[in-house]
């Protein structure tokens, strides 16, 4: 049984004092209508998750940051490394994001450092994989994110995956307001699935949990959360705004 897991990237919007704002009224939200069996994930930027950390306390939302470097320490100028994280009580890391990869420029190999990084020090990432509109186009959207996979999750235990979570964001489908539609999604999940089964084996393939991201809202989220192989979701926009955030959480899978 794969526990539904909703996490929300906040990406790079919200100063301390609206963190904390937002954070607080999610808490307290959630606290009444709370959905037993989900897990919540928030991931505000690095800036707010001290404050972010205290407002959350007795609240079943657990933190989440956006980033690591793959070092525990040393001469890394504007980073930011896992211990760190762990320090500031993040338990999920969201990696290889499509906007890194993007503007960043990060590489399958450099994501992996970064996966192994985290579990090593106990946080837990979401693994971020997904095609380009191209690449869709061309039919090689099979193949590029088996290829992410593969590359991202190198040298990982099988022993270790327990701790994994993969989201499937297609980038055509982030901040862009069209999302994959949930046959789309669920497709995709399933060769995921398959992905993992053949470097990992089946029980892994089995009990991995599968997010689906891009332009996720509360008046799709019921007919996602519908497909057998979408165990949650990454949200971006809609997790800025309580109350479509909230009743993502509260999804009725249609
Ligand atoms: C994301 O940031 O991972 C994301 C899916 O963004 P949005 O929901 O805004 O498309």
């Amino acid at each position: 049984m794969r526990t539904p897991l909703i996490a929300g990237n906040w990406k790079m919007h919200r100063r301390i004092s609206e963190a904390l704002g937002l954070a607080q009224t999610l808490a307290e939200s959630l606290s009444g209508t709370s959905s037993p069996g989900r897990e919540v994930v928030i991931c505000p930027p690095f800036t707010a998750l001290l404050a972010v950390r205290e407002v959350l306390k007795g609240s079943s939302i657990i933190l989440g940051a956006q980033n690591l470097y793959p070092e525990p320490e040393g001469a890394y100028t504007g980073e930011i490394s896992p211990t760190m994280l762990a320090d500031l009580g993040c338990r999920y890391v969201i990696l290889g994001h499509s906007e890194r990869r993007q503007h960043l420029g990060e590489t399958d190999e450099f994501i992996n450092r970064k996966v192994q990084a985290a579990l090593a020090n106990g946080l837990r990432p979401i693994l971020c994989v997904g095609e380009i509109l191209e690449q869709r186009e061309r039919g090689q959207e099979v193949g590029v994110v088996a290829t992410q996979l593969r590359g991202c999750l190198q040298g990982v235990q099988t022993s270790q995956m327990g701790e994994v979570v993969i989201a499937y964001e297609p980038v055509w489908a982030i901040g862009t307001g069209k999302n994959a539609t949930p046959e789309q999604a669920q497709t995709m999940h399933q060769n995921i699935r398959q992905v993992l089964q053949s470097r990992f084996g089946e029980e892994v393939a089995n009990n991995t949990r599968i997010l689906y991201g891009g332009s996720v809202k509360a008046d799709n989220i019921d007919s996602l959360m519908a497909q057998p192989d979408i165990d949650g979701v990454l949200v971006g926009g809609a997790s800025l705004d309580v109350t479509s955030f909230i009743r993502i959480v509260n999804y009725q899978p249609a």
